[in-house]
Formats: C-alpha cells, structure tokens, sequence
C-alpha cells in the first residue's frame, strides 16, 4: 500500500530526512517511533504530499504521489491532481482540529459534501454510522467545544473516515491527550485496524505498538536505525540508539 524509496527532505541545508526506505502492506500497521525531531512528522507529512520531497519516491496504492509515470517519461502533477491523490490518505494530528463553528456531525459531513460531491443526505448517514463506530452517535449535535480532548479526537478520526481512505496516518494522537482520555482513542485506532485499514501511527504509546503494530520503525536523526516486529525490537533492540531510546520511554 505504501512504498517509501530513499526519501530525502531539506529545509534549506538542514537534511531533516536522509535515505528513508520503508513498505507498509495492505491491512498492516506500521508504527513509528523515535525521539523529538527525528522527522517523523516530517516523513508522515511526505507521504500524504503536504510536503514535496528532495530526493527519492513515494508509491501510495500503486500510484507515484505527486507524479504521473507515461512510458519512462515522469511529469509533475498540477495542484488538482496532488488534491485527489491526498483524498485517499486520511490523517489525524496531535491537535483535533475539528471546525469550532460546526456541529460534530457537520465536521464529518463537510469534506464528502464539499469535495467529493456526496449528497447530503447520504453524507450523514454514514457519518452517524461512523459516530457509532467511535462511540460517540450520541454527541452527534454538539460542538467541539462541549467534548472532552479524546471524544474530539474520535470525532476527528470519524472525520478522516468519511472520505473512505486506503490509507490512514497518525502524528501522535493520543501525546495532547489527559491520560484517562488516551484509552477511548486507541480502542478506536485498535478496532480500525482490525477492520483491515492501512495505517501508520507514530506513537509513544509502546503498548498499542506491540499489540496492534505488525512492524515498528525506530527513527533518528532521519535515518531507519532499526525496524521489525514490534515485540522483537521491544523486548531485543539491536542498536545501540534503539536501546538508549528504549530505556528512556519503556
Ligand atoms: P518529529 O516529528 O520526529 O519530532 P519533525 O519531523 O517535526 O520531527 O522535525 C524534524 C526536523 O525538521 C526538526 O529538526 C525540525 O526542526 C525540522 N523541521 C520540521 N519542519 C520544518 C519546517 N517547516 N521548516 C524548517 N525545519 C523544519
Ligand atoms: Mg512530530
């Protein structure tokens, strides 16, 4: 589902991401760790174009994010056509960013109305629908601003939902969280990987890691030092970087 090949970002002569390869299969989770300023927001961002790369290649589902392959010959795509390959990636941040102005329900019917041209009706059907899934059909006429930081971000992952994505990112979900509030949210992320989604999470939560992630990725100072099955890069860290990482967050 995704393909990163030697990624590279600069911000100007700083290399914030150097020769970054990883593959996440259909239905996997892949989470990522590492410590504050390692580029993992950074790559995340690069993988749903919010960020235009300085070397390297992205394949989400098949396609060249930002390119069109014709023959041997690769063209930019135009701003419209970068916009709908980003409708099939979802993501959720730190922050919920739900709209303060709407109603739970109209944040979720929003961008399918908006964008995607889905009648309105149909719009909040399946936005109860994905209410229910989170947990929260009942908060479906209150604002954002009358919900607890975890049901907001459950709202705000219902709202990634809407637009039917292949692929779901999370920039640390949970990390602005109370810690009574973090538990909701990872049952939901918890229960949409079971459903099948794609995801890659960056996470310190190492619990949801190693119970929910079929790989896990140890990021610094923008290379892969290390990746596997989460319970063995847990419990049997190879590198030296990924022990000392380890030692501080476990
Ligand atoms: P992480 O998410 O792992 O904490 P980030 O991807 O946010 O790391 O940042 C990686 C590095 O890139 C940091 O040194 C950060 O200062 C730098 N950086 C991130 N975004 C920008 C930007 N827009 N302009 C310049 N530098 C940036
Ligand atoms: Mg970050």
């Amino acid at each position: 589902m995704v393909s990163a090949e030697h990624i590279v970002k600069r911000y100007g002569n700083h290399t914030v991401l150097q020769d970054i390869s990883v593959d996440v299969q259909r239905g996997e989770v892949m989470c990522l760790i590492g410590p504050s300023g390692s580029g993992k927001s950074t790559f995340l961002r690069c993988i749903n174009h919010l960020e235009s790369i300085d070397g390297g290649r992205l394949w989400v589902d098949g396609e060249l994010m930002g390119y069109r392959q014709r023959g041997d010959k690769i063209y930019e795509l135009s701003p419209r056509d970068v916009a709908l390959q980003r409708q099939d990636i979802g993501m959720v941040f730190q922050r919920f960013n739900l709209f303060p102005h709407m109603t739970v329900l109209e944040n979720i019917v929003e961008a399918p109305t908006r964008v995607k041209g889905v009648k309105r009706d149909a719009a909040r059907t399946r936005a109860m629908e994905l209410l229910d899934r989170v947990g929260l059909a009942h908060k479906a006429r209150a604002y954002p601003s009358h919900l607890s930081g975890g049901q907001q971000q459950r709202v705000a992952i219902a709202r990634a939902l809407a637009m039917d994505p292949k692929l779901m990112l999370f920039d640390e979900p949970t990390s602005a969280l109370d810690p009574e509030l973090v538990g909701d949210v990872l049952e939901v992320m918890k229960q949409l990987a079971e459903s099948g989604m794609t995801m890659i999470v960056v996470t310190h939560e190492m619990g949801f890691a190693r119970e929910v992630g079929d790989t896990l990725v140890f990021m610094d100072g923008g290379v892969v030092v290390e990746s596997g099955d989460p319970r063995e890069v847990l419990s049997n860290p190879q590198r030296e970087r990924t022990k000392a990482f380890l030692s501080k967050v476990l």
